[in-house]
């Protein structure tokens, strides 16, 4: 089970990283952790040619309330960012306890 090659790409801001996904289209693939699309890949069910890393873009780990919305969780937040997040435990705490049911801890760690 070898990775198929494929292009790297990790842009330094969310502005970027719209902009590299518009321009690639269907050639590309966003990654975030990368624990299930690096193992499909593995296995020859994704192939694509760019992967569009979102690592660089911090503003996307936010788990913040906002008023008139309410909680609202970035898409590169981990699954254990929801399990340790203060406002998570105290107000939503259904999701942190799903979160922590989910996979194991390594897994957790990284996957979004
Ligand atoms: C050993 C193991 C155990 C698991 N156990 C559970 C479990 O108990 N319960 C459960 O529900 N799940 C489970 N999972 C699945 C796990 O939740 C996912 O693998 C994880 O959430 C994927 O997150 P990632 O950041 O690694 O995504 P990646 O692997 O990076 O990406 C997954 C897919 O989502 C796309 N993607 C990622 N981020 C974005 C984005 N911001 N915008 C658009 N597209 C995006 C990617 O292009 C790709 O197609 C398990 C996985 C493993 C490997």
């Amino acid at each position: 089970m070898y990775l198929p090659d494929f292009d790297y790409y990790m842009p330094d801001s969310l502005a970027e990283a719209c902009e590299a996904l518009a321009r690639f289209g269907s050639k590309a693939k966003v990654l975030s952790g990368g624990t299930d699309i690096i193992s499909k890949m593995k296995s020859g069910l994704l192939s694509p040619e760019i992967l569009v890393s979102l690592k660089k873009l911090d503003e996307l780990t936010k788990i913040e309330y906002v008023a008139g919305k309410g909680v609202v969780i970035g898409a590169r937040a981990t699954h254990n960012d929801l399990v340790n997040s203060s406002l998570l435990n105290e107000k939503y705490l259904s999701i942190s306890e799903a979160a922590h049911h989910m996979a194991a801890n390594q897994i957790r760690n990284i996957g979004t």
